[in-house]
């Protein structure tokens, strides 16, 4: 039941542009046009999930092209940590001393 209390908090209105839907949010961030529209200017809009408990709602992050690209940099990363890549990273730090050989 608090599926519909999610859909009730983003609000839509028509995009001016292609007529499409629109989260009334996104002109109260200054945009007059759908994702969909913006997103040839290079914009992003993620659907977050905020609050805790059953206090929560969809919000919309807006972002440029090249936030979201670093976004999605970010939670691969993220997701990569949990590897043991992390211990081998922590076996090189200290002084190193470079030594040439002839070989
Ligand atoms: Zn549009």
């Amino acid at each position: 039941m608090y599926q519909i209390k999610t859909m009730e908090k983003l609000e839509m209105m028509e995009c001016p542009q292609c007529g499409g839907p629109m989260p009334v949010k996104r002109r109260e961030l200054g945009y007059h046009v759908c994702v969909n529209c913006s997103t040839v200017s290079a914009k992003r809009g993620i659907p977050v999930m905020r609050g805790t408990g059953d206090h929560t709602w969809v919000d919309l992050e807006v972002m440029t092209q090249e936030q979201f690209e670093r976004y999605e940099e970010m939670e691969n990363k993220t997701k990569s940590e949990i590897t043991p890549l992390k211990n081998n990273k922590g076996n090189l730090q200290g002084p190193f001393t470079i030594v040439e050989t002839d070989n």
